[in-house]
């Protein structure tokens, strides 16, 4: 349609080379033509060009000194993207490969997902350049409290929550935290992912990877089907990959792979969770180490993947779990799967994958959670962590599971249903898109030019 190809053309003159953010506002506007047909005052109100347009963007200088006592300097973001159904909400993450573009794309990925939950959080997302790996604490910390410096007057309980994301966990969260409050003498709900000793909540570190894979059983129940007995390829050996690996054994299903940076394991009788816990949790290592326990394992270094894709996915399994990065599982990946026979792909990771790869997957109407409404769990949580601080509650572990599993429980009807209103019953791209898009177009209607 005439407006998607218009947006795409004045993004690319008005921001230009920003290629990640490009790919996730084609995924969704390619969604939108029925339901901007459906109602005329999203043209007439410019919702799109609104909407592709960051509220505000912050860009800063973040200065650090190493520990061999050299000045270091890194590119800061946060990108507050849509604030019309609540705080900016959305993780910070540090990794070599971040710029304008990836932020841009997480975020505005974010305000979708975040309007599925149903729960009274905009959109945002930020990060820096930086690359934790191989720093030391101190570093890690001098660089926290300086990316602290200038973000501290951004964010607030009410205003814009950040919370992790690759490269931020507890440690660096607990880090800037501590700056924040030396900055304002404020001990508040700023951030969620907090330790549990300091106003965390429990459930959160299992949220996303949990919420994952409640999401597939939805998708699969819905099918007169289950994860149970299922052979499962992961990628990823962080947060969301761990937690989606452990909620798959309680379940009854059998992970098979994980990933990370350097390469990929196959373990034929199942991944040994708590050594990969203590591999990438603890001892921040390679995954390669895991061969020491399992010498019959599978290692399969990046060097060796397939040059058109990726080496976990050429495996043959009946579910797969991206649950690592962007745009890692390709087109030759997806058809690999889908003439393997795996019947259900659900994104744990962000825009996992590639706009090509995802086409064909929906083709294949084989079931598909799509990254937007399958991760959402992460955040779901992090709004209750928000309600616990703001109430001074502690939630139990079971109480907090519970909301998660019906939150994606709603999320997934909400899908659905649009996806049926839509003439495309099962397009949970489709559904997922409209039902997101749906509320945040009508609450900015409802707040007017702003
Ligand atoms: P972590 O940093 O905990 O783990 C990321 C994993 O992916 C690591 O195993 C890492 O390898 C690997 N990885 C990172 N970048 C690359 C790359 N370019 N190529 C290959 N492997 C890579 O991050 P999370 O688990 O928190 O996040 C994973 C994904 O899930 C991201 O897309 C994130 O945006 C998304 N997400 C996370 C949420 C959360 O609550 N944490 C919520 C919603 C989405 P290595 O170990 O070598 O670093």
């Amino acid at each position: 349609m005439q407006h998607i190809h218009d947006t795409l053309a004045s993004l690319q003159r008005t921001s230009p080379a920003q290629k990640e953010f490009y790919q996730a506002v084609e995924e969704v506007l390619s969604s939108l033509t029925p339901v901007i047909e459906s109602n005329p005052q999203y043209q007439e109100q410019a919702i799109i060009q609104r909407m592709v347009e960051p509220e505000r963007q912050i860009i800063f200088r973040v200065p650090w000194v190493n520990d061999a006592g050299h000045v270091q300097v890194n590119k800061g973001y946060r990108i507050e993207f849509n604030s019309a159904l609540g705080p900016y909400k959305g993780g910070l993450r540090f990794h070599p490969s971040v710029n304008a573009s990836i932020i841009k794309f997480l975020g505005f990925e974010q305000i979708f997902k975040n309007a599925l939950t149903g729960l009274p959080i905009g959109g945002g997302k930020g990060g820096s350049n930086f690359d934790p790996k191989g720093k030391s604490d101190g570093e890690i910390m001098r660089f926290c409290q300086s990316f602290m410096n200038e973000m501290y007057r951004h964010i607030g309980p009410v205003t814009d929550v950040p919370a992790g994301d690759i490269g931020v966990g507890a440690r660096e969260i607990g880090y800037m935290f501590g700056q924040y409050k030396r900055l304002t003498g404020r001990y508040e709900g700023v951030f969620t992912g907090k330790s549990l000793l300091w106003g965390g909540s429990l459930g959160r570190k299992e949220a996303t990877g949990y919420g994952t894979v409640y999401f597939a059983e939805c998708i699969l129940n819905d099918r007169q089907d289950t994860l149970k007995g299922k052979k499962c390829l992961v990628s990823g050996a962080g947060n969301v990959a761990i937690y989606a690996i452990e909620k798959l054994y309680h379940i009854g299903a059998l992970p098979v792979t994980c990933s990370d940076s350097r390469g990929a394991i196959y373990h034929e009788k199942g991944i040994d969770l708590e050594l990969l816990k203590q591999l990438k949790e603890v001892q921040r290592g390679s995954l390669e180490e895991y061969l020491i326990t399992y010498p019959e394992a599978v290692y399969i270094p990046v060097g060796d993947y397939p040059k058109d894709g990726h080496a976990v996915w050429r495996n043959q399994a009946d579910a797969a779990f991206p649950c690592a990065t962007q745009n890692e599982l390709t087109l030759a990946d997806a058809q690999a799967l889908i003439s393997n026979g795996c019947q259900l792909i659900c994104e744990g990771a962000n825009m996992p994958t590639t706009q090509e790869a995802a086409n064909a997957i929906v083709d294949a109407k084989i079931a598909y959670g799509p990254a937007k409404a399958a991760n959402a769990g992460g955040v779901a949580t992090s709004q209750l962590e928000m309600a616990q601080n703001a109430s001074m509650q502690n939630w139990t572990f079971e109480k907090v599971d519970a909301h998660l599993k019906t939150i994606m429980e709603t999320i997934f009807t909400s899908a659905n249903e649009a996806s049926k209103e839509f003439g495309q019953p099962g397009n949970l791209v489709l559904g997922a898109n409209i039902a997101g898009f749906r509320k945040v177009a009508d609450a900015m209607i409802e707040q007017g030019v702003v």
